[in-house]
């Protein structure tokens, strides 16, 4: 009788065998249900042998074998074959992750019918600058696998290149996968894309769909009958009988790295799903990640560059560093600053004051006893929210009613210490009554539809100033905005996370370049405290292969990525002596000293030592080679999953950490 090894969707890293009455290799990547314990699980099949490690008549029978879907096809058993090695998860949860939940339970699927697109007219192509021409020639769908990095300021027209390049592979019979960040993926672009290819299935996916919908898009970008599939981190992982481009939007985007689960990061397992396929990958940003910018100088990746805006009215914002140092600021706003913002309503412009921090405050303070606002179940301070008059904990989403003394003390005069976007936005409304103001944060908008009606009101003219956070930095045109003030950006400038530098200077560019999109001269105010900083004078002069070649010599020296392949391990418990033991019992294993190419660090606590009650600590290694880091992982994890360990602690293992 026939074996199947199939894999299911549990934390364990191997396959699992059952004996079928009927099955053949053409059962390859069908769904399947098999008895599990004392119920039923559906997995998929990976193999069909005859044979087992098992004695035969040990092996459990399998049950009905699923063909209401074509089988999976190799190519995506192989895509997570990889991705479960490289990222040490199991091999059966990758797989499981990347199927619509539908396809996932044991009840039949019920085959919903789509509502039919409707049809839209094709609009005309605007003509491409010469910068956009030599990048769309330069990516060629025929020549097999190559990496291509695209670098354009803000307003080049990424867009339209992007546009050209899957109308060329639409011609050639084949499809595409674009992949945005999370908040880019709006019906704006969807409508723009499906404008452009009136002919093409044009579908989305991301994780705001409706179950049924993205069974419904995941099904047809599986057929074929998508040729265009938008969608954000999770779509790379959809099966696509003719992909022939895949392109990623802001690849230095972080919400392309999945931090919980299976971590990954998108863009660099689309790179290795091109590869595989032997077909181009474009990779576009105004600020590369300096992973990509390193390949792009080593020439794995090739380089393609707009240096000019799109749009030949439109020229780059001027840049003003405002010294603060000497000046009397109120609510941290400049004078300077207050008038920009005066001469800019004069004239029914439109301005943004952007500050990364939401709420009102960002503590709650007694000055008689010294007491502030803790979140007790993390390491973090409990966030004024004044609009509705709650504290709250940004980390772990704890939250309490603003207390009318102090608790410890008594004390009736508590006041809220620093502040954030709510405080921003009232205070600004007090000078100016009469503007119209709109505040853009994580609060005013939680959904997608939220963010789609907040859109629709900034660009139907129907805010005088906007106040927000990193949310209203990216991708977005809004025509009648010709100033940006920044505030607080100095807090990111000495923080410890060495990546934060990079963080801030694509976050400065990329809220920089909302300015001026259109006929309109834009001009950008930065208040600081460190007006001589080279990060500061990389943005006058809108330089990032500066400010990415002064970086990179830095992590070179310090040895840091992408001159280290690094890999965390992380443990949680409620107590952090139970973390910190388990780690450096990790840190003892044997199996560290038989790869000598790996440095183990010692284990310490996070930065954010305690969240949501469980105290969490994390061990690096590291290599200066990533095949020997990888040889050492599974060897090394498999040893992991051996130690003794209290029940409720929890570890995983992160390959190329995001954070620290
Ligand atoms: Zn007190
Ligand atoms: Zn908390």
């Amino acid at each position: 009788m026939p074996v199947l090894r199939v894999a299911l969707d549990l934390p364990l890293h191997r396959l699992f065998d059952y004996v079928a009455e009927v099955a053949s290799p053409a059962d390859i990547g069908r769904r399947v249900r098999v008895p599990f314990g004392r119920g039923e699980k559906l997995g998929v099949i990976v193999d069909v042998v005859d044979d087992s490690d098992w004695p035969l008549a040990q092996l459990k029978t399998a049950g009905e074998i699923l063909s209401d879907l074509p089988p999976l096809p190799a190519d995506f058993l192989k895509l997570c074959e990889f991705a479960s090695a490289y990222y040490q998860a199991a091999f059966g949860e990758v797989v499981m992750q990347a199927l619509p939940v539908g396809l996932k339970r044991l009840a039949p699927p019920v085959r919903r019918n789509g509502r039919a697109a409707a049809a839209v007219k094709a609009v005309a192509q605007p003509e491409l600058t010469d910068e956009q021409s030599l990048a769309v020639n330069a990516v060629d769908p025929a020549a097999g696998f190559a990496a291509h990095l695209l670098h354009g300021v803000t307003g080049s027209g990424k867009t339209e290149v992007y546009l050209r390049l899957i109308e060329r592979a639409l011609a050639a019979g084949r499809q595409v996968l674009l992949l945005v960040p999370e908040i880019n993926l709006t019906p704006q672009l969807e409508g723009r894309v499906r404008a452009r290819f009136p002919a093409a299935g044009v579908v989305s996916l991301h994780s705001e769909l409706a179950e049924a919908a993205r069974e419904r898009n995941w099904r047809a970008a599986f057929a074929g009958e998508a040729e265009i599939v938008l969608g954000t981190r999770l779509a790379i992982f959809t099966p696509l009988p003719r992909l022939g481009l895949i392109v990623i939007d802001e690849e230095h985007d972080a919400s392309f790295k999945q931090q919980d689960g299976m971590r990954y990061s998108a863009r660099d397992v689309g790179v290795f799903r091109a590869h595989q396929l032997g077909i181009p990958i474009l990779l576009g940003s105004a600020t590369p990640s300096l992973e990509s910018w390193a390949n792009a100088q080593s020439q794995r990746y090739q380089l393609l560059t707009l240096r000019q805006r799109a749009n030949p009215e439109a020229s780059l914002p001027v840049v003003h560093i405002l010294d603060t140092r000497q000046m009397v600021l109120q609510e941290g706003v400049s004078a300077a600053l207050i008038a920009a913002i005066t001469e800019k309503l004069g004239r029914s412009e439109q301005s943004l004051v952007f500050l990364n921090r939401r709420g009102y405050a960002p503590v709650l303070a007694c000055p008689a006893c010294g007491w502030v606002s803790r979140c007790t179940r993390c390491a973090a301070n409990m966030v004024l929210h004044l609009a509705d008059r709650r504290l709250r904990c940004h980390h772990c989403g704890c939250e309490h009613r603003v207390p009318k003394a102090c608790p410890t003390c008594g004390n009736q005069d508590i006041h809220p210490f620093g502040r954030g976007t709510q405080r921003l936005e009232g205070w600004l409304q007090e000078q100016f009554p009469e503007a119209r103001i709109l505040r853009v944060d994580r609060d005013s908008v939680k959904s997608r539809k939220q963010w789609e009606t907040m859109l629709e009101r900034i660009h139907g003219g129907e805010a005088d100033i906007l106040v927000g956070t990193q949310m209203l930095a990216k991708g977005h045109d809004f025509p009648k905005l010709t100033l940006v003030g920044v505030l607080g950006a100095d807090s990111a400038l000495f923080a410890a996370d060495w990546r934060a530098p990079e963080r801030l200077f694509a976050q400065l560019m990329q809220v920089a370049g909302r300015a001026g999109r259109a006929e309109l001269k834009g001009e950008v105010v930065i208040q600081t405290q460190y007006p001589d900083h080279s990060l500061y004078a990389a943005l006058v002069k809108h330089d990032y292969p500066g400010f990415a070649a002064t970086l990179l010599k830095e992590r070179e020296q310090a040895g840091f990525p992408p001159y280290a392949f690094q890999a965390m391990l992380r443990a949680e418990a409620p107590q952090m002596a139970d973390s910190l033991a388990f780690l450096t019992a990790a840190a003892a294993l044997p199996e560290i000293g038989e790869h000598e190419n790996v440095i183990v660090y010692d284990p310490i606590p996070m930065k954010m030592a305690r969240l949501a009650s469980l105290e969490r600590a994390q061990l690096l290694v590291e290599s200066h080679s990533r095949p020997a880091l990888q040889a050492f992982l599974p060897r090394w994890r498999e040893a992991v999953e051996g130690l003794k360990a209290p029940g409720k602690l929890r570890w995983h293992i992160e390959v190329d950490p995001f954070e620290f």
